[in-house]
């Protein structure tokens, strides 16, 4: 587990978040602790493989963890039993901290079982909300595609991607619950966000560990179509 960056230069401004990056896994995974500088409360985002060394990352960075914030269900963010190995994940986390898990309604019932998470302690969101973390608003961007209730986050001048936009990737549309024609429509308003916007993806798959929207239309090849005739010719779908 390693912490590759954290951004913390506009902490200081209202409305921005302290967010930092922590690579964990054998899949390069994410994982992010997203605090809110003023109340010093914070949310694990995606804490699977060492769930409760992220926790004692924000806890000696002086950041009280109130909950888990999940981008989607795969076992690689959440935890739980994939290909015949058990990803330590929510389950554990709440083995040590009664933490409420924040998920998508379309994925908090199958959510709530692979992580295992008690429904009770299981939240949903819905596109649009605006999550309240202390005295910071996060927006949820429903983006399905990845799968059917991957979400991104924006909080002030941060966007986190998960498996829907990587830098220069995007998340795999080739998986049981994917979407391919509803991975274009997320993309293409992840595309409509302001471009000097900062991407923080789920994975560690790219050039860099964090880009903007606006580099994204320029490099990465997944944003180029601008038509679902496009997209499907890209993908060999035609
Ligand atoms: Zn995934």
């Amino acid at each position: 587990m390693t912490e590759t960056s954290s951004s913390g230069a506009a902490a200081t401004d209202a409305g921005e978040p302290r967010l930092i990056q922590i690579q964990a896994g054998p899949m390069a995974n994410f994982v992010y602790v997203l605090a809110d500088p003023s109340t010093r409360r914070a949310w694990v985002v995606d804490p699977a493989w060492e769930p409760v060394g992220v926790v004692r990352i924000a806890e000696e960075q002086g950041y009280e963890v109130v909950g888990v914030l999940a981008t989607h269900f795969h076992q690689d963010h959440i935890g739980g039993d994939i290909f015949g190995q058990h990803v330590p994940g929510v389950r554990e986390l709440r083995a040590e901290f009664d933490l409420p898990m924040l998920i998508h309604e379309a994925e908090a019932e199958r959510g709530a079982e692979i992580a295992g998470c008690p429904p009770h302690r299981v939240e949903s969101f819905q596109d649009g909300d605006v999550l309240e973390l202390g005295d910071l608003a996060v927006e949820v961007l429903h983006t399905p595609g990845h799968s059917p209730g991957s979400c991104c986050f924006r909080a002030g001048s941060h966007v986190l991607t998960a498996d829907t936009l990587f830098v220069q990737g995007i998340g795999r549309i080739d998986l049981p619950h994917s979407d391919v024609d509803a991975m274009y429509r997320s993309l293409q308003r992840l595309k409509a966000l302001p471009p000097e916007l900062a991407i923080y993806p789920g994975h560690d798959y790219g050039p860099e560990s964090s880009s903007t929207i606006g580099r994204e239309l320029m490099w990465n090849a997944y944003l180029r179509p601008d038509s679902l005739e496009q997209w499907r010719a890209m993908l060999g779908y035609v």
